[in-house]
């Protein structure tokens, strides 16, 4: 999977590619990232991506023109369809478009080893999907990283100042992402944890392919299948609940215990507890959850329990 970033501040993500999983998704080839600074698609002595708002008002906004070079630079040009659509289906990208085959004004982050020649994108590569940052855009949720993770190339638009020019949404966006309902200073973040959080769900990222699964917000019940005791997993896994705690040496650390049932090795037993858990505390901190996760009637019992000893 191949992303590309589009901002004025393309130092911004120099270290992140430097730690951890992402590293070693970017070293392996899982993962290939450009970063594209727009002022190298702008013309004047100044190399302005800003402009005065029309209509007046604070602050900046982002110039349409730098932003479709930027895009054309990268082979992709405005949708014959330009309306709006926030509800586009991810499965729209799907359509091939052989100019993605051309990308200039490139600077990978990918280790000089890894790095393809310009234009050395797979010639079957499908359109990619652009994605503008906004904080007026559809929330961005676990369930959002796992429809990109299956994409082969996302282009993410960092937004500064007001705000980019509308039109730069409706002709060439197939969505606005938002990170969560509060104003960042720049879309630079909000990419970061969007590639962060999608990247980590491609095959093979995570040393232990499951795992993404058992996380917070993991796969809904009812797509979990069964593991090979024949033990449903869902039963441990997190289901659309919030992960349960996690606990490692030492067994007693400033006077607190690890869980005596962690330490038993009774598998049953610490599924089981490891559950409560997880119920107990999407019923505290995120009851939202409940709604939507699918529950055993053993979840059920657990939960009014827990909700019995709360009150
Ligand atoms: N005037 C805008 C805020 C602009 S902030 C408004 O009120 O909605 C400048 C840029 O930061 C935006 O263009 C966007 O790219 C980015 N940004 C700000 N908040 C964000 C959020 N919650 N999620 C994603 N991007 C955000």
């Amino acid at each position: 999977m191949r992303f590309e970033i589009v901002t004025i501040f393309p130092g911004f993500f120099a270290g992140i590619f430097e730690n951890g999983i992402l590293r070693r998704a970017l070293t392996e080839g899982l993962v290939e990232v450009g970063v594209h600074d727009l002022r190298n698609f702008t013309h004047d002595r100044h190399r302005s991506v800003d402009d005065r708002p029309f209509g007046g008002g604070e602050g900046m906004v982002l110039k349409p023109e730098p932003l479709a070079e930027a895009l054309a630079s990268l082979g992709i040009e405005p949708k014959s369809n330009s309306q709006p659509d926030q509800a586009t289906d991810l499965s729209d990208a799907e359509e091939l478009d052989s100019e993605a085959s051309k990308c200039q004004g490139t600077t990978l982050v990918v280790p000089q080893s890894q790095q393809k020649e310009e234009g050395a994108l797979a010639p079957e590569a499908k359109r990619p999907t652009v994605i503008l940052l906004s904080a007026q855009g559809r929330p961005f949720t676990q369930a959002v990283a796992r429809e990109l993770a299956a994409l082969d190339r996302v282009i993410l638009l960092c937004g500064r100042y007001e705000g980019v020019d509308e039109r730069i949404n409706q002709l060439y966006c197939d969505m606005e992402l938002s990170i969560g309902d509060y104003v960042l200073s720049g879309g630079e973040l909000a990419a970061a944890v969007v590639l962060d959080a999608t990247m980590r769900l491609i095959p093979g990222v995570l040393g232990n392919e499951s795992s993404g699964e058992f996380e917070s917000f993991g796969v809904a019940d009812a797509e979990i299948t069964t593991d090979a005791e024949g033990v449903p997993r869902s039963q441990y896994g997190a289901g659309g609940l919030l992960d349960y705690p996690h606990y490692t040496r030492p067994a007693e650390f400033l006077g607190l215990n690890a869980p005596e049932v962690l330490l038993n090795g009774d598998h049953q037993q610490i599924r089981r507890w490891r559950r409560e858990q997880q119920l107990r505390k999407t019923l505290l901190n995120r009851p939202d959850l409940l709604e939507h996760a699918c529950l055993s009637n053993e979840d059920c019992k657990l939960l009014e329990s827990i909700r019995q000893g709360i009150q």
